[in-house]
């Protein structure tokens, strides 16, 4: 577990120092991830908001207290899990992050689940989703199912902004929570 958090941290520092991509220029700090090292489940949503932005920590806005009451409704904590994004800094606006910004930014992706090497990973919406399975299908269809990958187990939910202000959605999001726990048991 030690050399996992060493491993964290340098990853964390080269995301401190990354230039590839243009988006540090005009984020406040970067949000490279959190949680624990030895988590089961990595959560991955699309890119940090204003507040993730201003605090340097995932889902710490709106939508990271409903991912939290979520969590809770599965016994689970944030410390029980590992939270990154597909791009670690913000987007201006919030707008989407270009095929370029992700690109860049993959690798650093890909070595943390690396490290954390979770027993399953849960994609947080449609842009999560569609870099890891892209051809699945929409999220509509596929969400609270999971799939395995060349030994990977992925499981798609929408992504927790959406459940904000859709009584349906927020609904579906909880039902789906559950299923979190179930596919964990047959892994
Ligand atoms: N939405 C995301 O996709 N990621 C965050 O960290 C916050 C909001």
């Amino acid at each position: 577990m030690e050399n996992k958090e060493s491993q964290i941290s340098d990853l964390y520092g080269a995301v401190r120092d990354c230039t590839k991509c243009p988006l540090y220029k005009l984020a406040k700090n970067p949000v490279a991830g959190a949680g624990a090292v030895s988590a089961e489940v990595m959560f991955i949503g699309e890119g940090p908001g204003e507040k993730e932005d201003e605090q340097g920590l995932p889902f710490v806005g709106a939508a990271g207290k409903f991912l939290n009451e979520m969590l809770g409704s599965i016994n689970l904590k944030r410390e029980d899990v590992y939270i990154a994004n597909v791009v670690k800094h913000r987007p201006p606006g919030n707008r989407d992050p270009k095929p370029e910004e992700v690109a860049a930014c993959w690798p650093y992706l890909m070595r943390q689940i690396e490290i954390i090497k979770p027993k399953l990973i849960v994609c947080l919406g449609r842009h999560s989703l569609a870099r890891f399975l892209p051809t699945i299908g929409p999220i509509s269809k596929v969400h609270g199912r999971a799939f395995r990958r060349k030994g990977q187990v992925y499981m798609a939910l929408y992504h927790p902004a959406v459940g904000l202000y859709n009584g349906g959605m927020r609904k579906s999001l909880v039902d789906d929570f559950a299923k979190i726990k179930i596919a964990l048991k047959k892994i």
